[in-house]
């Protein structure tokens, strides 16, 4: 917060703030009370779960929390989202996860219809505030590799998770 701080200050003599406290601030600045939501969530987790918190780098954490959000939110705005699939479906004429395969319609039927998830592969370091996403930053996948595409930090890349169930 201190690095926030000096972004708002910048002649308080405070200049160590990095790049990526930057990139942080002038995403969230607009949204303090979000801000504040998170700050107590990491509070909370401290108070609670002492050993939780053990083994992440108190530095990478609290931006980890702020742009695993951002990213979260990439995946879910539906206009990008919703173009991808459009983009995939003209292309190829079916949903299918780029991991596994899977199609929801093949084992759904008509409730798995024009389902699949988005999954936003450009890694969280070259995020920059101005960087609109692209389509080619998204992978189709289905919710299952979505999920384990983020169990382990650093995520896994979707070639990763393609080996490790290939073997
Ligand atoms: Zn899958
Ligand atoms: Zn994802």
């Amino acid at each position: 917060m201190i690095n926030f701080y000096s972004i708002e200050h910048p002649n308080k003599g405070l200049s160590n703030a990095s790049k990526l406290d930057k990139v942080i601030y002038n995403e969230f600045v607009s949204n303090k009370k979000y801000l504040n939501a998170i700050a107590n969530k990491i509070k909370e987790m401290v108070n609670t779960h002492e050993n939780v918190i053990g083994d992440i780098d108190d530095e990478g954490f609290m931006e980890g929390a702020l742009l695993e959000k951002q990213h979260k939110y990439k995946e879910r705005n539906s206009k990008l989202v919703t173009q991808k699939k459009q983009q995939r479906l003209k292309e190829t004429g079916y949903l299918s996860c780029d991991v596994c395969g899977f199609i929801f319609k093949d084992k759904y039927g008509d409730l798995g219809e024009g389902y699949i998830e988005c999954h936003h592969i450009v890694p969280l370091s070259e995020i920059h505030v101005a960087k609109k996403t692209n389509l080619k930053d998204l992978v189709l996948v289905c919710s299952n590799c979505h999920r384990m595409l983020h169990r382990k930090r650093p995520w896994l890349t979707v070639e990763q998770l393609k080996m490790l169930i290939k073997s």
